[in-house]
């Protein structure tokens, strides 16, 4: 059987040995059902507890209490972007945006459709290599804020939450759950799975109760976080398997513990940045230190020669998904939750090899 690959893909990422384990025998056999969990009833007792135990788990390690939902929606990151504003955004309203990368600017041209979108501060200018400036006012008069708290395919990520007194929104697709954070500062916050939560296709969104008293606008059940609510996200006929994989990411999670996750985040993406700033080769695509992500690290080489080369070099090694975004170039390597210490360790000597040579 072929070695399984070392993956630094930015999503769908690795999944942790145990969860895929766990995954694949309950696709032969779902506990003591006599059904394969892809057989499994979404109405049934053994659906509702995965969804509830989902939604303890979520609480628990978020550190938020009864006053908030966890919903398990289809339609990925990019249904969030239109589900924010249809819900939250009246027209005739005005909804302001952070624009730190490809993803929050693809998130407010998606409200542009359903009212007013204020763009508070943007570092589009310097190709998302820093993180804007947070404004220093933010008018009450806006219906939310929506920010992204990891940009994926630049590298930054923020790690001081801002302030507003209107709603607080935001995408943490990249780095939910990667390290200790004050999740009870949103009135909403949303992951697509397939990075430290799951398999691709769901995302998870958590809403403060009292947001669900904001939803002015009349929308079909499917688009209304309100109907999603009391249908405990059981409307259509919910991605059973994809909610179980996510129930595994939990666990596993807990298991590990949050403090032990940073610990390694830190250690995995302090090693990498080491390793590039000290290169004769490769330069860092963000050099404030300050806005580094630790989930997703780019980097250019000095020539097409070299890239292409560290490129054929990683492939030969078992290494997949090292390619940067178009729209930077050169190098991504993301290093979310299940990629672990070892993997990094490897890449950072084959750097080291590279250069030598
Ligand atoms: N937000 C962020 C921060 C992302 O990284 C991504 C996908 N990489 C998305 C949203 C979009 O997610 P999806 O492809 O599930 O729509």
């Amino acid at each position: 059987m072929q070695q399984k690959k070392i993956n630094f893909n930015a999503g769908p990422a690795p999944l942790p040995a145990e969860v895929l384990h766990e995954a694949s025998k309950a696709i032969r056999k779902y506990k003591d059902t006599g059904l394969s969990i892809l057989e499994l009833p979404h109405r049934g007792k053994d659906f509702l507890e995965i969804v509830e135990e989902c939604k303890a788990l979520v609480k628990e390690l978020c550190g938020i209490g009864d006053a908030y939902e966890v919903l398990w929606m289809q339609g990925g990151g990019r249904m969030q972007f239109c589900m924010i504003p249809m819900n939250f955004l009246p027209s005739g309203g005005s909804a302001g945006y952070i624009d730190s990368g490809r993803w929050a600017e693809e998130a407010l041209e998606y409200a542009t459709h359903y009212g007013g979108v204020e763009i508070l501060a943007t570092s589009k200018q310097s190709n998302y290599s820093r993180l804007p400036a947070w404004p220093s006012i933010v008018s009450d008069a806006l219906a939310y804020v929506h920010f992204t708290t990891n940009n994926t395919i630049y590298g930054t990520q923020c790690h001081h939450m801002p302030e507003t007194r209107v709603p607080l929104i935001a995408d943490m697709s990249s780095d939910i759950l990667s390290c200790h954070r004050d999740y009870t500062r949103y009135s909403l916050f949303y992951a697509a799975v397939q990075k430290n939560l799951g398999a691709a296709g769901l995302a998870m969104v958590v809403i403060r109760k009292d947001m669900l008293g904001r939803i002015s606008r009349s929308l079909p059940p499917m688009m209304s976080f309100k109907e999603q609510v009391k249908e405990n996200s059981i409307l259509n006929t919910a991605n059973v398997f994809g909610v179980f994989v996510s129930l595994l990411m939990l666990r596993w999670t807990k298991e590990k513990g949050i403090d032990a996750i940073e610990k390694e985040n830190r250690k995995k993406a302090h090693m990498l940045y080491e390793a590039i700033d000290h290169s004769p080769v490769f330069t860092a695509h963000v050099q404030e230190k300050a806005h580094r992500s630790l989930m997703n690290v780019c980097f250019t080489a000095n020539t097409l020669e070299n890239e292409k080369a560290f490129i054929a070099l990683c492939d030969k090694n078992n290494i997949t998904g090292i390619k940067g975004h178009r729209f930077v170039g050169g190098f991504r390597v993301s290093l979310y939750n299940a990629v672990s210490l070892e993997d990094v360790e490897f890449l950072v000597e084959l750097i080291g090899k590279f250069e030598k040579k």
